[in-house]
């Protein structure tokens, strides 16, 4: 098990590899990188990993992220020894990843006109502190425990501030999370500041305080916790092999995700690369990825809205002038990210490349949807009883808009991911409130 995993550059012409216990988050030509391991795991660990869910007391078994502790081992750890695992790994008493699954949502089936059995909708949004990202920060800060990080970094719009925080103080370490100033709502940021973090405002949008977290980090001794750093990924990776395990290891034909900095979108596509590279699944699911009207890059460059060039991975060729021209087309026009859901309010998604790569492996698409159908979306779920955040509702409008462009079809299974709890309390007293909105129940006097 020693020396199996070490970090890559994901640009096949550069491909610079490095020694897992090390902090960058690019190689030294600014590549983004990736965990690789040498060693194929066998196939027998589905029945390991069912037998888990029975947890006999063992919180790295309990965790929905730890459970496929060996399809993550970048640790380099003997999995079956309670020791070890309580030596290295962090979890928060084996609570994140728990409670998710995906489920069958029959008024979310009806709204969508589907049969309830090909839907399937696997709330993040009950990790505990509320959203997807509590399964990338355990492996995240368990990488930083390992190089002896002091102090985690990250930028936020909210649900990444409240799981860093939450982590860095059970831990015992600081957290800063840097904010764009005025532009997130304080309820957003109330985790953040309960579970101890400093909070620092940069004047701009997310992107800005993105680029001074990164810098701050490098010249400060901070760790990154955001999703550039390739260890987020790893432990998102367990989003998909929970979905797939609860469905027996039968791939669907689709994957939605909502669009933000595309962590999700390049941890998805990796995690289905590695089981198709190891034999454990036979079909690919393909990717959607769900843009919010508002906060469009992803849709715009792949297809082929800005200057008529449809952005490819290319096998590891991406146009990335293409990417740097339409940025500074942004800039230019002074067009600033806007939507309401403010977790995918992204201009400049840090994982666009490995998004891409991900496209490409599962012959993926990407749309977008406006903000009154995120609601709508978002509503339909809480008619289940799930509650979700508006970016969530992503997922339920754009596989809406997929199937009446008759791209996911009408007998296609589907698994929605569902990335958040709702934090802004006042989205669905507003979309309540207005009787014109399709789910709507107003207020009776
Ligand atoms: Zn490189």
């Amino acid at each position: 098990m020693q020396d199996d995993a070490y970090l890559k550059c994901i640009n096949p012409k550069c491909g610079l590899e490095y020694p897992i216990l090390n902090t960058r988050v690019q190689c030294e030509n600014g590549h983004v990188l990736d965990v690789k391991y040498k060693n194929k795991p066998s196939e027998k660990l589905k029945d390991i990993f069912y037998e888990r869910r029975n947890s006999k007391g063992s919180i790295f078994n309990e965790s929905g992220v730890w459970r496929f502790r060996e399809l993550l081992n970048f640790c380099q750890i003997d999995t079956e020894s309670v020791d070890e695992c309580s030596k290295v790994l962090v979890s928060l008493d084996g609570a994140e990843g728990r409670q998710s699954k995906p489920y069958q949502m029959s008024k979310a089936a009806e709204f969508l006109e589907m049969d309830k059995e090909g839907l399937w909708l696997q709330p993040e949004g009950y990790n505990p502190s509320g959203s997807f990202k509590d399964n990338g920060m355990a492996t995240a800060v368990t990488h930083a425990k390992m190089v002896g990080a002091k102090k985690i970094v990250c930028a936020s719009t909210g649900n990444t501030s409240a799981s860093a925080g939450m982590f860095a103080a059970n831990e015992g370490i600081d957290c800063d999370v840097y904010i764009p100033a005025g532009q997130i709502a304080p309820g957003k940021l109330s985790q953040a500041y309960q579970f101890g973090a400093q909070i620092i405002q940069v004047e701009g949008n997310f992107d800005d305080a993105l680029k001074q977290s990164l810098d701050d980090a490098k010249n400060h001794n901070g760790y990154t916790v955001n999703s550039v750093n390739p260890f987020r990924i790893e432990g998102q990776k367990t989003i998909p092999f929970r979905a797939l395990e609860y469905l027996n290891w039968e791939v669907p034909d689709w994957i939605v995700y909502p669009g933000g900095a595309l962590g999700n979108t390049s941890s998805c596509g990796k995690a289905l690369m590695e089981l198709y590279e190891w034999g454990w699944i036979k079909k690919i699911p393909r990717i959607a990825v769900i843009n919010s009207e508002g906060a469009s890059t992803l849709s715009d460059l792949y297809n082929g809205k800005f200057e008529d060039e449809k952005l490819r991975w290319n096998k590891g060729n991406p146009n990335t002038e293409l990417i740097s021209r339409y940025y500074d087309h942004l800039d230019k026009e002074g067009i600033r990210p806007n939507t309401r859901a403010t977790a995918i309010q992204i201009g400049r998604p840090a994982n666009i490349l490995k998004g891409l790569r991900s496209l490409e492996f599962t012959n993926g698409v990407v749309t977008t949807v406006t903000d009154s159908e995120m609601l709508d979306g978002m509503s339909v779920v809480g008619l289940n009883g799930f509650d979700c955040e508006m970016a969530s509702g992503a997922s339920v409008a754009g596989i809406k808009k997929l199937m009446n462009e008759n791209i996911i079809k009408k007998d296609d299974t589907v698994v929605g991911i569902l990335t958040g709890r709702q934090k802004d309390a006042m989205i669905p007293v507003d979309y309540h409130s207005n009787s014109e909105n399709t789910f709507a129940n107003p207020p009776k006097n």
